[in-house]
């Protein structure tokens, strides 16, 4: 049987219920249970992933090439898990599957309303992860704040689970904030009271409250909050803003939410291993020999943009027992003032993905000012791109290379709109999304870094390495170091006389976990920590690499383009 446990939020948005449910999670499992968790969001958009990065942050890609929330991130780097397509679903989504309903006579005439027929569709979905899930708790979190109008019937849907599968499978959390005002030194509990009011007042009575506060949150504002919102005393609990989201399991563990969780959905109460979580504490916490790493993108205000290669690159910090500096240098600066004053800091450099022309030279600039001074680079996806432009551009002087994403007159094509992509018009999950396979090739520096033949890994483009050139680029020493089964699409390129030079066209970033850093992450890291510059000494990998070994792109192998 498996219990749900439902995740609201209420006073203001951006509280940080992803991070609790996600935590929740982590609780859960290191109990030994099994869990999985669905966002709903009520917002009209069928996903995210047409959603500007000023409104919604990153858009995360699940293994099977859904486009979704952030806080699937979070829920899959907290947990330890794989989701799916089955754990994001928007009313954009509900609406679609009711209407089409409706249109193909599902409904045998009756008038379609919001309660049944839009609250079943909700429901339909949480059950169908339950089901296809198998596991022993689902966390359902609802996006927004409690008295949003297109909020009501995702609460509805919730609040009649409880009948449905019954109270003691339920367990409803409430998560608020509690203002702290200056004047009487005092957190205030009435936005709270008025939230558990609003909510009660569509027929949930919330089991726990969690009040999240800029300070710690003491046992009298706790009881206040029991005796007007009806809770127990001992499911009030505080979150106060912690330095770091890895503390959060650790702190919510203290205050006793997973007992309190666990008992009253009849679950055996073990001690939680939560080991790892204490060690990564206790990283964040020492704070010395910091590491200091440039991202250059266009959105560097954004830090939510870029929201999983911030995590990925801590966890690689994690394994070697260090805390990392981001400078955010926008590469539109980059285009105004040179590279050398924002970039002769950085221990290394990171170029993440994007779309669309703004900021890009100043990406290949930065590229360009890594390879030639040796500071280790990290590509992803647009600056795997970016990095091909810019040897082609130097080493193969190819001076108008460009992308045709960025340039349609482009002379020189070496980053090409990829055959399938031709002639869509429809732009809503169209681009090449999702898990896909890739053959590392022997002897490179990502294949040592993943050490094994056959790895997969996550994409969202549209755009791909042009094999037309692939020759001249190997022979000048771009390595194409990993591709898909059939050699016809490159995947990972690196930089053969360089220290560590590697740009991936997927985005390794959402598979990284605390415990366990991405390995292009975890290997670009330690060249960072070795601050292999000009004159350093590294070793290159074996001299055969620079011949070509390609078979399916149209040229023989072993021949120039030119020839
Ligand atoms: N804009 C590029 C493409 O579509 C890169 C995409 C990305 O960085 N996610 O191919």
């Amino acid at each position: 049987m498996t219990r749900y446990i439902f995740v609201t939020g209420g006073v203001v948005s951006s509280l940080g219920k992803g991070i609790a449910a996600a935590s929740i999670g982590r609780m859960l499992k290191s109990r030994g249970l099994s869990v999985s968790v669905i966002k709903l969001d009520p917002y009209l958009n069928v996903d995210p992933g047409t959603m500007s990065p000023y409104q919604h942050g990153e858009v995360f890609v699940t293994i099977d090439g859904s486009e979704t929330d952030l806080d699937l991130g979070h829920y899959e780097r907290f947990i330890d898990i794989e989701l799916t397509s089955l754990s994001n679903v928007t009313a954009g989504q509900i609406y679609t599957e009711v209407i089409g309903k409706e249109r193909s006579g599902t409904y045998l005439g009756g008038t379609i309303q919001i309660i049944p027929h839009v609250t079943d569709v909700i429901k339909s979905h949480i059950r169908a992860l339950a089901e296809q899930s198998g596991v022993d708790v689902v966390l359902v979190e609802v996006g927004g704040t409690v008295g949003d109008i297109e909020g009501q019937p995702f609460i509805e849907a919730i609040r009649q689970m409880r009948g449905d599968v019954g109270r003691e499978n339920t367990f409803y959390i409430h998560m608020t904030l509690l203002p702290y005002l200056g004047s009487t030194r005092e957190l205030k509990t009435k936005p709270t009271q008025h939230s558990v009011q609003a909510l009660r007042g569509v027929g949930v009575q919330p089991d726990a409250i969690i009040g999240r506060a800029d300070h710690e949150v003491d046992q009298d504002v706790k009881d206040k909050i029991a005796l007007f919102c009806d809770v127990k005393p001992e499911n009030v609990f505080g979150l106060p803003t912690l330095d770091s989201v890895y503390k959060v399991p650790l702190y919510l563990e203290e205050q006793g939410v997973g007992e309190t969780v666990v008992k009253a959905l009849g679950l055996p109460d073990v001690a939680p291993d939560l080991a790892y979580w204490r060690h990564i504490a206790e990283i964040e916490d020492e704070g010395e020999e910091r590491m200091r790493i440039a991202v250059v993108g266009k959105y560097v205000e954004l830090h939510d943009s870029y929201l999983s290669v911030i995590e990925a690159l801590r966890h690689a910090g994690f394994h070697y027992g260090r805390k990392i500096d981001i400078d955010w240098v926008s590469s539109e600066e980059i285009e105004q003032q040179g590279p050398e004053r924002l970039l002769s800091s950085a221990m290394g450099i990171l170029v993440p993905g994007g779309f669309g022309p703004r900021g890009v030279e100043g990406m290949i600039i930065a590229a360009n000012y890594a390879r030639e001074n040796r500071i280790p680079y990290l590509g992803l996806c647009l600056g795997m791109q970016v990095m091909v432009i810019e040897y082609a551009r130097n080493e193969l002087g190819l001076t108008g290379a460009n992308s045709l994403e960025l340039d349609p007159e482009t002379t020189d094509p070496v980053i090409n709109l990829m055959e399938d992509q031709a002639g869509l018009v429809a732009t809503g999950g169209t681009m090449r999304l999702g898990q896909y396979p890739c053959v590392l090739r022997a002897g490179t520096r990502a294949r040592s870094a993943y050490d094994v033949e056959r790895v997969q890994e996550r994409h969202r483009h549209r755009y791909e390495y042009n094999n037309e050139y692939r020759i001249r680029l190997e022979e000048a020493g771009l390595i194409c170091s990993g591709t898909s089964p059939d050699d016809s699409l490159v995947e990972i390129t690196e930089v053969y006389d360089h220290p560590f030079m590697v740009g991936s066209q997927f985005h390794p970033e959402f598979a990284s976990r605390p415990d366990k850093a991405h390995p292009l992450f975890r290997e670009f890291m330690k060249a960072a920590g070795e601050v292999l510059r000009e004159g350093g000494q590294y070793e290159l990998p074996a001299e055969e690499l620079k011949q070509v070994t390609t078979n399916s792109v149209g040229v023989a192998s072993g021949t120039t383009a030119e020839e």
